[in-house]
């Protein structure tokens, strides 16, 4: 048996009249959701490509861009699945996730239990959320983005 650690970012802007998506959770009454080719969800986005990191196939991008259309729109979790189902294909099994959001808003401390179920859930193995602010500076200090960065530990066993 081998265990093998991976790694993932993401960063999407913010985009007035949005639905905001996070960690696999929406967030009504923000002003702003994120842009992208999916939902945006930065936290199941840097989650799945520190999965695929782990496993070294490839990223998100190679595995779900702009050449598969299907997944226009999708959800972050949709993608979280699919990612640990190409895991298990290739004789992965995921130990955990953890993953960072960097960013003002959305407030994810009264939410995190929450998340952390959702994210969970959607793996099959734990996935611990935590989050910080980057004291004004940057995109995300400015408001115009927000960021994750995670680690996902796997075992080919
Ligand atoms: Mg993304």
């Amino acid at each position: 048996m081998s265990i093998r650690v991976g790694i993932g970012s993401d960063t999407h802007a913010f985009a007035p009249g949005v639905p905001l998506w996070v960690a696999g959770l929406e967030f009504p009454g923000e002003p702003a959701g994120l842009h992208g080719h999916s939902d945006g969800d930065v936290a199941a986005h840097a989650a799945c490509d520190a999965l695929l990191s782990a496993a070294g196939l490839g990223d998100l991008g190679s595995n779900f861009g702009t050449s598969r259309p299907e997944w226009a729109g999708a959800s972050g979790t949709a993608f979280l699945i699919e990612t640990v189902a190409l895991l298990n294909a290739a004789g992965f099994r995921v130990l955990n996730v953890a993953v960072q959001v960097i960013g003002n808003r959305p407030r994810l401390a009264e939410r995190r239990g929450e998340a952390e179920a959702v994210l969970s859930a959607a793996v099959g193995a734990p996935v611990s959320i935590s989050a910080t602010t980057t004291d004004g500076l940057g995109l995300t200090g400015r408001g115009e983005g927000l960021a994750a960065i995670a680690t996902a530990l796997v075992s080919d066993d």
